[in-house]
């Protein structure tokens, strides 16, 4: 069975259309599936094209937020509800293809938990297609999953992906990421993408900014085996470690001065030496505190406690 999830933020006019080609296309693949629209404070009338969808098509279901919330809230609610055991994220615009469905399933059956979509011929303005490949560069290079089109709105993901991502923020367009850094296999497919025939884009540059400071969190959780507070703890440890070597290297010299009478007049000029070092050791010290804090903040409220993924069990 396949739950077909589907954001809706004032998207009115494509819903019954987008409905209509869902249909067609799991009847060409025989596939059993339902549908769920997340209205997610669309001030458009959508609603009520929702309702009468649900009304009218009992595969289809209906979830209708207070306020807007953002897409990864949206898409998190529509998968809470559904019930089968493949789980397809698409836009409602209409630009991703639910022809697509086919493939995708095709290609997870062959052996993957994730099948990502790729929009080869991206039909978006060019400020949006070209942020997006660096976009896709910097989180392939800054987490080790190389693929064209992290933030792909067509997605198909077994049930149990879903429900080990924790999603907050804008991290909707880190899925790939998040499962493959629990040990799902991830891949991609190419789709079709269609130009958007009705409204605008949701996604301008103050999401793009939000979407880009979520890359700095989820890149740290998955260099640092998901405790991103040992960032903190090495850099503290690193600052602290030069801080003292400096104060040891002074102590010789001093040794060597005041005690064996080695070295006179002074090689180099101390004081300045001796301010840096106290610094980089108070600094480092207190750097280390902080991530000794995050650590027990994490711990005690039981953050952590997905810090692993199991693939099979005995009965
Ligand atoms: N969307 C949403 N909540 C939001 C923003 C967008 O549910 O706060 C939905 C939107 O209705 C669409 C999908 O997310 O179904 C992708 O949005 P959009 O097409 O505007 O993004 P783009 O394709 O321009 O990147
Ligand atoms: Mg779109």
């Amino acid at each position: 069975m396949l739950s077909i999830v589907v954001p809706v933020l004032n998207e009115a006019e494509s819903l019954a259309e987008l409905h209509r080609q869902i249909l067609a296309a799991c009847r060409d693949t025989g596939i059993e599936f339902e549908v769920i629209f997340v209205d997610d404070g669309s001030t458009d009338g959508g609603w009520a094209t929702i309702r009468q969808l649900a009304n009218d098509d009992a595969r289809v279901r209906g979830v209708r937020f207070r306020r807007n919330f953002g897409k990864s809230a949206a898409l998190t609610a529509g998968v809470a509800r559904a019930t089968g055991d493949l789980i397809l994220t698409m836009d409602a615009d209409l630009q991703d293809d639910p022809a697509e469905i086919g493939a995708m399933l095709r290609k997870l059956e062959s052996g993957f938990d994730v099948v990502n979509g790729w929009k080869i011929r991206r039909l978006d303005p060019w400020h949006k297609v070209y942020p997006s490949k660096v976009f896709n560069a910097l989180v392939g290079w800054m987490t080790g999953l190389k693929l064209h089109d992290h933030n792909c709105g067509i997605k198909l993901c077994r049930a149990e992906v879903w429900r080990e991502l924790r999603m907050y923020g804008e991290r909707h367009r880190f899925i790939p990421v998040l499962a493959h850094a629990r040990g799902f296999r991830v891949t991609e497919v190419p789709v079709h993408h269609r130009p958007r025939e009705f409204g605008h884009s949701k996604f301008g540059a103050k999401r793009f900014v939000r979407g880009f400071l979520d890359l700095m969190t989820v890149a740290f959780l998955n260099g640092f085996g998901q405790r991103p507070q040992h960032l903190l703890g090495g850099l503290g440890l690193l600052s602290a470690g030069i801080g003292a070597l400096g104060l040891l290297f002074l102590g010789f010299i001093w040794l060597l001065m005041n005690v064996f009478h080695v070295l006179t007049p002074a090689p180099i000029g101390q004081r300045p030496l001796l301010l840096y070092s106290a610094v980089l050791l108070l600094l480092g010290a207190q750097i280390t505190s902080l991530g000794l804090l995050a650590e027990l903040i994490v711990a005690n409220t039981g953050r952590d406690e997905q810090a692993f993924s199991v693939l099979e069990e005995t009965a």
